[in-house]
C-alpha cells in the first residue's frame, strides 16, 4: 500500500496510501553491494544539503517516464515485486486451476480484468441496475438506506493509514481503543472524491486550479454514463461535496486519537447527529445490531448527518450516481478510465500516461485476492535463510532500542517498564503471515469484472463485520508479502515486514554492515520506534489506549516532539507551501529514533567497512540511509503529498541526519553549514 498511486485507485480504496509505512528505497543497485557512488554529487558539502550530496547526481541523471508520478530507486524493486508478481498471476491465468480453489478465483480475477472486448461490448449493463435502483429513490428515508448500502471497509486509520473514503461514511474493524482484545466498529468521515478537505476549502491558486478542473470531470462523467443536464448536476455535485468538505477534520486532527476515541451508542445516533435516517442507514449497512461504534470525527457525522437532511434529494441522487460510476470507471468501457485518468492522473498528479492494463489487474489481483497470490510469491521468493537473516536483523535493532530506553536519563522507572513491556511483547511478522485469508465467501466469474469487484468490496465488508467482538488475532498481518513496504500496527502491537523489502538493494547479505543497518536497518528502527511515536505512545503493551507515562515523562516528550514539528515547519518544497510539522509528526519520529537505534545496532556488530571512494565505514552509513529517500516527484504530486500524506518528502527525511551529534564528527560539518545545529537545537527522543 504506497503512498503514491492514487490515481490507480480505479477500482476500490483499497490501493491508497499509508502512514505507517516506511516507504524507502536504496539507490545502490543489487549488484553493487555498498552505497551508490555514482549517486553522489560531490560538489554538494554535505553540511549544506546532505540529501543533495547523497542523492545529487541520481537526480539529475534519472527522468520521470510519463506513465509515473514518482521516480525514487525504491521504484527498482517495486517493479521487480510487480512484475515477479504478475509473472505468477499470468501463469496462473493460463494452468486451468481448479475450480473453486483460491488460484482459480486469481486466475479468473485476472482474466476478466484483462477482458477489454467483453468490457466494451457490455457497456454499462452492468452497473445499470444500480443507477436503476438510485433513480428510484423517492424520499429521504430510502436515501437513507441506500446510503447505508454503500458502507464498506475501505479505510483504516492507524495500520495502512487511510482516512478516505468516497462514500459518506467508512467503516474500521480493527482492535478496540479501549478493549483491545476484542474486533471493535469504528466510523469515519467521508464523501469527497478529492483526496483531502483542502482541495474544496483551500485559497491557494494551485488548490483552486484543481477544484476548477474538477467540475468539468464530473460533468464528463456523467455525460458519458447518459446523464441529461450533466453541467448542472456536476455543479450540484461540487457543491454538496464542498459543504462536506468543510465538516471534515483535516489530516493532522485525524492523527490525534484521543480526538478520536468517542463511543456513540447505536440508539444515540439521532439524537447526536440529528438528520439522517439512522435507523435506516444502519439497516441499509446491516449493522442494525450492533450495540455501539467508535466515530472518529463526531462533529464531521453531525455535519454530514445534517447535509443528508438540508441538501435537495436530487444532489444526493446525482452524488450517489456520480460516486458509484467513478468507483467503477477502471471496469467500465475505455472512456471512464480514460476520462478518469485524465483528471486524477494529468491534473491531480501530473502524470502523463495510464500505466499498462497488465499492471492495474495486477494492483486489481493483489487487492482482491492478495494472500493467495502471496502465499505463492512467499514460496518462491522468500527462502528460509532469508526469513532467519531478517529475524537476527530484527532482534538486533529490537535490542539497540532496548538499550537506548535504558540509557534515558530524563525518563523515570516506571515509564521505562512500560516501554520495555512493549518491546518485549511486540510480534514482529517476517516475510508471510502464519495464516492466510479462505476468501470462502468471494465469488469470482470468468466473465463479470464489474461484479467481481463489486462483489470482492462486498465480500470484504461482510467478513470485517462478522469479525466484531470476537477475539483479535494479534499475528493477523496488514500487507501481503509481495508488497514492498513495512507497517507498524499499534493496536496489536506488532510489525509486518513484508518477504518483498526485505531483498537488496534494502537488504544485500553480501553488503557490508554500514550499508545494511543505514538501508533496512534503518527501516527497521523506523517500524519499531512507531510503537513510541506521538500515536504509538498512547497505547500499552496490549495495545489499549493507556496513559502510562509520569506526568513529567510526558511533558519532556511533548516538548521535545514539539521542537521536531517546529523543525519540519520550516521546510518548505514550494514557495507557497510548507511542510505541516504536525501532520507528519509520526514519522518524523520515527526516522529519528529509527537511524538512533540503527546507528547503535551498527556500532555494537563491531563492523568496519572497508572505504569506498574515500568514504569511511561511518560515513558510508549515513550516506546509506540518506540514500534510502532520493526521488523525483511531479510537482503536482508533490503538491499532494505534503497536504495529505503523513511522510515528509524524501529531502526532509535525509536531513533527519543533522539531529544526530555522530553524523557532524563524521561528515565535519560546522557551524555556518546550512543543515547545521547547534547541539541544543538537535531533537533527541529515544
Ligand atoms: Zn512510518
Amino acid at each position: 500500500m504506497k503512498r503514491i498511486d492514487m490515481f490507480l485507485k480505479t477500482v476500490s480504496a483499497c490501493l491508497l496510501l499509508s502512514a505507517h509505512c516506511a516507504f524507502g528505497q536504496n539507490a545502490s543497485i543489487p549488484e553493487v553491494h555498498g552505497i551508490a557512488v555514482d549517486n553522489i554529487e560531490r560538489s554538494v558539502r554535505p553540511g549544506d544539503d546532505f540529501y543533495r550530496f547523497a542523492n545529487g547526481n541520481w537526480i539529475k541523471r534519472v527522468e520521470i517516464p510519463p506513465d509515473r508520478a514518482v521516480m525514487n530507486v525504491w521504484t527498482k524493486l517495486d517493479d521487480l515485486s510487480s512484475q515477479r508478481t504478475a509473472d505468477l498471476i499470468k501463469d496462473l491465468a493460463t494452468s486451468n486451476p481448479p475450480a473453486g480453489s483460491n488460484l482459480r478465483k486469481v486466475a479468473d480475477l485476472f482474466n476478466s480484468y484483462m477482458d477489454e472486448a467483453a468490457i466494451e461490448a457490455k457497456g454499462l449493463t452492468s452497473v445499470k441496475p444500480h443507477l436503476d435502483a438510485i433513480a428510484a429513490i423517492r424520499d429521504r428515508k430510502q436515501l437513507a438506506h441506500a446510503l447505508g448500502e454503500t458502507l464498506r471497509a475501505d479505510v483504516d486509520a492507524l495500520n495502512n493509514t487511510n482516512y478516505h473514503t468516497p462514500n459518506l461514511f467508512g467503516l474500521w474493524v480493527a482492535p478496540g481503543f479501549n478493549d483491545s482484545d476484542h474486533y471493535t466498529p469504528y466510523l469515519m468521515q467521508g464523501g469527497l472524491q478529492l483526496p483531502d478537505r483542502e482541495y474544496y476549502t483551500s485559497n491557494s491558486e494551485s488548490m483552486q486550479k484543481v477544484l476548477a478542473k474538477y467540475q468539468p470531470h464530473v460533468a464528463a462523467m456523467l455525460k458519458l454514463a447518459g446523464f441529461s443536464d450533466a453541467d448542472a448536476r456536476a455543479a450540484r455535485i461540487l457543491e454538496l461535496e464542498t459543504a462536506i468538505a468543510k465538516t471534515h477534520r483535516t489530516l493532522a486532527e485525524n492523527e490525534d486519537i484521543h480526538k478520536a476515541n468517542n463511543t456513540w451508542g447505536r440508539a444515540e445516533f439521532a439524537a447526536k447527529a440529528p438528520g439522517l435516517d439512522w435507523d435506516e442507514y444502519f439497516k441499509g449497512a446491516g449493522l442494525s445490531r450492533v450495540a455501539s461504534f467508535i466515530v472518529w470525527q463526531p462533529e464531521a457525522f453531525q455535519g454530514e448527518s445534517a447535509l443528508v437532511a438540508s441538501s435537495p434529494l436530487e444532489s444526493w441522487k446525482d452524488w450517489l450516481a456520480f460516486h458509484l460510476i467513478e468507483a467503477h470507471a477502471g471496469v467500465l468501457p475505455k472512456v471512464f478510465a480514460a476520462e478518469r485518468f485524465a483528471f486524477f492522473g494529468k491534473e491531480l498528479s501530473g502524470v502523463q500516461q495510464q500505466r499498462p492494463r497488465w499492471e492495474r489487474g495486477v494492483s486489481v489481483v493483489n487487492g482482491y485476492l492478495g494472500d493467495p497470490v502471496g502465499q505463492v510469491y512467499a514460496q518462491k521468493y522468500f527462502p528460509p535463510e532469508a526469513k532467519e537473516k531478517a529475524q537476527k536483523m530484527v532482534a538486533e535493532l529490537i535490542a539497540a532500542f532496548r538499550k537506548r530506553i535504558e540509557a534515558l536519563t530524563w525518563m523515570n522507572p516506571s515509564t521505562k517498564a512500560e516501554a520495555e513491556a512493549k518491546l518485549s511483547t511486540l510480534y514482529v511478522g517476517i516475510g508471510y503471515p502464519e495464516t492466510w485469508h479462505d476468501y470462502l465467501n468471494y465469488e469470482v466469474k470468468p466473465d463479470d469484472i464489474f461484479g467481481n469487484i463489486w462483489r470482492g468490496d462486498l465480500s470484504e465488508y461482510r467478513r470485517q463485520v462478522a469479525r466484531l467482538g470476537k477475539a483479535v488475532d494479534r499475528k493477523e498481518w496488514s500487507m501481503t508479502p509481495q508488497t514492498v513496504n513495512a507497517v507498524n500496527l499499534p493496536l496489536q502491537n506488532a510489525l509486518n515486514f513484508p518477504a518483498a523489502i526485505l531483498q537488496p538493494p534494502f537488504y544485500d547479505p553480501a553488503a557490508p554492515a554500514a550499508v545494511n543497518y543505514g538501508a533496512i536497518g534503518s527501516v527497521i528502527g523506523h517500524e519499531i520506534s512507531h510503537t513510541f511515536d506521538t500515536e504509538g505512545s498512547a497505547f500499552d503493551s496490549k495495545g489499549r489506549v493507556r496513559n502510562w507515562w509520569t506526568p513529567e515523562d510526558l511533558k519532556h516528550f511533548e516538548a521535545a516532539t514539539a521542537k521536531l514539528a517546529a523543525q519540519y515547519d520550516t521546510y518548505k518544497p514550494f514557495p507557497d507551501l510548507a511542510v505541516n510539522g504536525k501532520q507528519t509528526l509520526g514519522e518524523s519520529i520515527a526516522d529519528l529514533a529509527g537511524l538512533s537505534a540503527a546507528y547503535d545496532g551498527y556500532k555494537a556488530s563491531g563492523q568496519v567497512a572497508p572505504p569506498v571512494d574515500g568514504f569511511s565505514s561511518d560515513q558510508q552509513f549515513f550516506v546509506s540511509f540518506a540514500q534510502n529517500w532520493g526521488e523525483n516527484v511531479r510537482e503536482a504530486t508533490l503538491r499532494q503529498l505534503v497536504m495529505t500524506d503523513g511522510h515528509p518528502p524524501g529531502e526532509y527525511r535525509a536531513d533527519t541526519v543533522r539531529n544526530i551529534d555522530a553524523w557532524y564528527s563524521t561528515f565535519e560539518v560546522k557551524p555556518g553549514e546550512k543543515l547545521y545545529l547547534a547541539p541544543e537545537e538537535r531533537v533527541r527522543i529515544w
